[in-house]
């Protein structure tokens, strides 16, 4: 039961820690950069600190089978540009265009990622509580790995 648990936590913090990297590498790429792609004359991507994407101009004049993706990086000096909140936009036209500051999904995983690894340093019962070591039947007292004596 409780080494299920703790399995569990172990698996959410990789989880949490590879979403992290992602969002922070989403995050600096939409700061000082931007990645856009436009496909079929929607435009989404990375730009403005934000995840954000829109619907085409206009719906009746799109133009089919293009796609152009657009990379590059704020040019030096450049002030920073950031739209801070979240926003969605709906036109009576059928328009739509939505933002989403990537600092909020970054902080609403960060947080519990980092407070996970701070917390959840200590192996299972039975295990050596330095090095993980499984000490099932272990009679020494002192851990075969590492060397830690074992309390019981
Ligand atoms: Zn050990």
């Amino acid at each position: 039961m409780l080494s299920y648990r703790h399995g569990r936590h172990r698996n959410l913090r990789w989880i949490g820690l590879v979403c992290s990297l992602f969002l922070l590498v989403a995050l600096f790429v939409a700061t000082f950069g931007w990645a856009v792609l436009q496909h079929e004359g929607y435009v989404g991507g990375l730009f403005r600190g934000c995840l954000s994407a829109k619907s085409p101009p206009d719906p009746n004049n799109i133009q089919r089978e293009s796609r152009t993706l657009s990379i590059g990086w704020r040019p030096r000096g450049t002030p920073l540009s950031m739209n801070w909140w979240p926003r969605f936009v709906l036109t009576g036209k059928g328009m739509w265009k939505i933002t989403l500051p990537l600092w909020i999904p970054t902080l609403v995983v960060l947080v519990p990622t980092v407070v996970l690894w701070a917390t959840d340093r200590r192996h299972p019962p039975d295990h050596c509580q330095t090095c993980g070591y499984n000490l099932t039947g272990n009679e020494s007292g002192v851990c075969p790995e590492c060397g830690t004596r074992v309390s019981r």
